[in-house]
């Protein structure tokens, strides 16, 4: 197989493989070509991806010569043109968001997969890019969080008098969210969590987080570990009990999320009056929708005193490390896919692989898609 890494578009700063990774796949037996300056921005240079046996090229040169095109962001304008239908794009397409992309690949008969739709597996844990960025993105938010507020995170005792501990109130306790609480309790803040699942409730208290329970949540075991819609008389209840605590806490981490559909709207204005002047809230839902009414998606807006920071893509502020993640989480995937020679070998009988497979050969693979192509 050739391998084809592309470069990055746009504020991108990581890279899907770095040269650690593409070694790996060298001694796959898999031919590896690297668009020229690819890895820069996550301080991998041309020569280092030479060192490890990979070819760097053009991009015309591969989008050429690749088999399978690898690359994290979504196409850029004109790369669907370029992309002929023998090859395989393997990227986070986003498609439970972007029908659109997925029409186009249906269209001209490309085969896609897309990372995001991974298989929440116990076998598929070690290829889930999700739970990596996510970490990534906890992490970030709450140093920012810190950075930001007028005031510090821990309690400290000193000679001209006692600091309080910073109130942190994170929305959701999915991956990102964990890693939030375990980071800000690192700070030494105290941590409110609120979470429709009831399966939280525990890792919560573990980390050190006291858990806000609001009864009456539906939950479902089918949607993989996900949560769904909820109730208007439930949406109530905890609107209620969240507009009390977020107006006692310094920060609010959101990263309450429902795959393919509008984050659900948990800070409403009426909240945001509400907290003291100098609050942040940090909203990693904010590209899709947001959790406070207010976030404006990669802006920061100051209301009040209170500043919303909705930033999606905190992973590309730590580049090495997240593309180490990234990289790593691409090869334990891609080793379903490559034969023992290397070859591309297509084995749609594993479950992994069909689910993250969005289209083959005119077809509609992924169920998600499906459905949510459905419902629009
Ligand atoms: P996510 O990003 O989709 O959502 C983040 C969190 O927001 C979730 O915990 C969700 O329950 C919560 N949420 C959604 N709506 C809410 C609302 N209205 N109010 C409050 N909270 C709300 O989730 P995620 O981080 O991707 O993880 C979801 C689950 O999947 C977790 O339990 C995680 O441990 C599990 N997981 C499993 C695997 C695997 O087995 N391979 C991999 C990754 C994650």
């Amino acid at each position: 197989m050739i391998l084809g890494l592309l470069k990055e578009h746009g504020k991108e700063t990581r890279v899907a493989l770095l040269p650690e990774t593409v070694k790996a796949f060298t001694d796959l037996k898999v031919e590896v070509l690297v668009e020229q300056g690819a890895g820069e921005k996550a301080f991998a240079s041309d020569a280092d991806y030479e060192a490890v046996g990979a070819k760097t090229v053009s991009r015309d040169e591969v989008f050429a010569k690749a088999e399978v095109l690898l690359q994290i962001q979504p196409p850029a304008e004109g790369d669907t043109g370029r992309i002929k239908d023998s090859q395989v794009w393997i990227s986070a397409f986003n498609p439970l968001w972007d029908t659109t992309l997925v029409k186009t690949f249906l269209d001209k008969g490309i085969t896609t997969f897309s990372l995001d739709l991974i298989p929440r597996t116990t076998r598929a844990q070690a290829m889930d890019i999700l739970s990596s960025m996510a970490t990534v993105s906890g992490y970030m938010a709450v140093l920012e969080a810190a950075a930001k507020l007028p005031t510090f995170f821990p309690m400290f005792m000193t000679a001209a008098g006692t600091i309080r501990p910073a109130n942190v109130l994170i929305l959701g306790a999915g991956v990102a969210g964990l890693q939030a609480i375990a980071t800000s309790r690192k700070l030494g803040a105290q941590v409110q969590v609120f979470d429709v699942r009831s399966a939280v409730k525990e890792e919560v208290m573990s980390l050190g987080g006291k858990f806000v329970e609001v009864e009456g949540a539906t939950e479902d075991k089918a949607a993989g570990g996900y949560a769904v819609e909820q109730t208007e008389e439930y949406k109530k209840k905890q609107q209620d009990r969240i507009n009390e605590v977020a107006a006692k806490s310094n920060v609010v981490i959101c990263t309450a999320q429902i795959p393919g559909r509008k984050a659900p709207l948990l800070i409403p204005k009426e909240a945001v009056d509400a907290m003291k002047p100098g609050s942040v809230i940090i909203d990693l839902a904010a590209s899709t929708g947001g959790n406070c009414e207010l976030t404006k998606n990669d802006e920061t807006v100051e209301y009040k005193g209170v500043s919303i920071i909705g930033q999606s893509n905190y992973p590309a502020q730590k580049p090495v490390d997240a593309s180490r993640m990234f990289g790593k989480n691409v090869l334990n995937f891609m080793k379903l896919i490559i034969g023992e020679e290397g070859e591309l070998n297509l084995n749609f009988e594993d479950d992994i692989v069909k689910g993250t497979c969005i289209t083959h050969a005119k077809e509609l693979y992924n169920e998600r898609v499906k459905s949510v192509i459905e419902t629009n």
